[in-house]
């Protein structure tokens, strides 16, 4: 029997608020999505009261596992800041955090180490994927980046936290949904050797789209802490494009070990990526390196190299900066198809050209994460 938003309703009716009356008295429930099993909803919040609300947050989604039927329950706590109040302490590890979204850093203070939320067991280092805007390669670059550190003999994840247009369903042929364990966390799901987990597995596209600002930290969270991942020396974290709040946010509050920044060579992406650096650094985050995807232009048939983009600039803009470049990936209609078709190029293509600089800059990041990897 499939469940219905009544029997949600019903069985919020009995937790009760910090204000004394029952959470659906409380006026602070957003819409209730009910799919398949699958319940998402937000509690919205004075982030001066975010604490108190956590328990009852942790209450609410129990109650709401607790319905038969019910496979999935995320219950984002979203907590805005009003004008001149405070910013509220920062959480402990675990469960959800306050989002403000308002112009200014998360709270804590950017870069504060004391905002930042705790390891997660299991994973070594967690890095993030990151471009200053969309379309420039970088959900294609996370997953054959994975597929390098893989082919390195590492264990890798990757988690699709682009939240606003989930493709690693698309990229890696992915139809299946999630499992729970017997703790009732997700099993990520096993392609090519790479623990992967995504909103896109969860909710329809179209649903994923109106996601509003501070509930994507707050489901990211819980897609980083309620999945079993196991043991990984790497979790690769495809960020959503952009450097908007929810980006930096996201950048401060996930575990981040450093971050990978994808950029074309065309100068206008190039002021992205630089904008994605600052974000970076504001937070604490080390910037492993600037990958130039779509650096020049190899033609599928005869193989010359041309440089239709003035290659080369996402080179130079690292030189000036102080960081890494980690290589340039041609735009190539193989890397276009393969990744289209769900059987992205390090797997289909393992022995050609493209794969060996997926590997090369997989060998790059690793060496600059020795120390952490080899720690655990
Ligand atoms: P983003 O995550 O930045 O929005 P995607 O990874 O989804 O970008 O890539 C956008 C489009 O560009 C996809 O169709 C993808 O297959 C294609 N693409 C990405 N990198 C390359 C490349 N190096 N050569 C050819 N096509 C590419």
């Amino acid at each position: 029997m499939s469940v219905t938003q009544q029997q949600v309703l019903d069985s919020l009716a009995k937790v009760m608020s910090p204000r004394g009356v029952a959470l659906t008295n409380a006026n602070v429930l957003s819409a209730i999505t009910v799919t398949d099993g699958k319940v998402f909803f937000s509690i919205n919040v004075d982030a001066a009261e975010a604490r108190a609300w956590e328990s009852v947050r942790a209450q609410a989604e129990n109650a709401v596992r607790a319905i038969p039927g019910v496979s999935v329950a995320m219950i984002a706590l979203t907590a805005e800041r009003k004008a001149g109040a405070a910013a509220p302490p920062p959480r402990s590890a675990g469960g959800v955090a306050p989002a403000s979204t308002h112009r200014h850093p998360p709270q804590g203070g950017a870069g504060s180490p004391m905002a930042r939320q705790a390891e997660i067991p299991g994973i070594s280092a967690v890095i993030a994927v990151a471009s200053g805007k969309g379309g420039v390669g970088k959900s294609t670059t996370a997953l054959n980046l994975a597929l390098g550190l893989r082919d390195l003999g590492l264990r890798v994840g990757l988690l699709d936290a682009d939240i606003y247009g989930p493709s690693v369903p698309r990229l890696t042929g992915i139809r299946e949904k999630p499992q729970l364990n017997d703790d009732k966390k997700m099993i990520p799901l096993n392609r090519f050797g790479l623990a992967i987990m995504s909103i896109g597995f969860l909710v329809e596209e179209d649903t994923a789209m109106i996601w509003r600002g501070p509930m994507v930290m707050s489901a990211i969270t819980q897609m980083l802490r309620d999945v079993a991942w196991g043991t990984l020396d790497v979790l690769v974290v495809d960020m959503p494009p952009g450097t908007g709040d929810a980006q930096l946010t996201l950048a401060q509050n996930v575990p981040l070990k450093g971050a990978v920044i994808i950029s074309t060579p065309q100068d206008l992406s190039l002021i992205d990526a630089r904008r994605g650096l600052a974000m970076f650094k504001k937070v604490n985050v080390p910037v492993l390196g600037i990958v130039e995807n779509m650096s020049y232009f190899q033609c599928p048939h005869c193989g010359t190299r041309s440089d239709i983009f003035g290659h080369g600039g996402a080179r130079h803009e690292a030189e000036r900066l102080g960081v890494p470049f980690l290589g340039e990936i041609p735009l190539h209609i193989a890397i276009r198809t393969s990744s289209d078709s769900g059987n992205p190029v390090v797997e289909s293509e393992p022995d050609g050209p493209h794969a060996a600089i997926y590997r090369e800059i997989g060998a790059k990041v690793r060496q600059q994460l020795q120390g952490v990897i080899a720690a655990a």
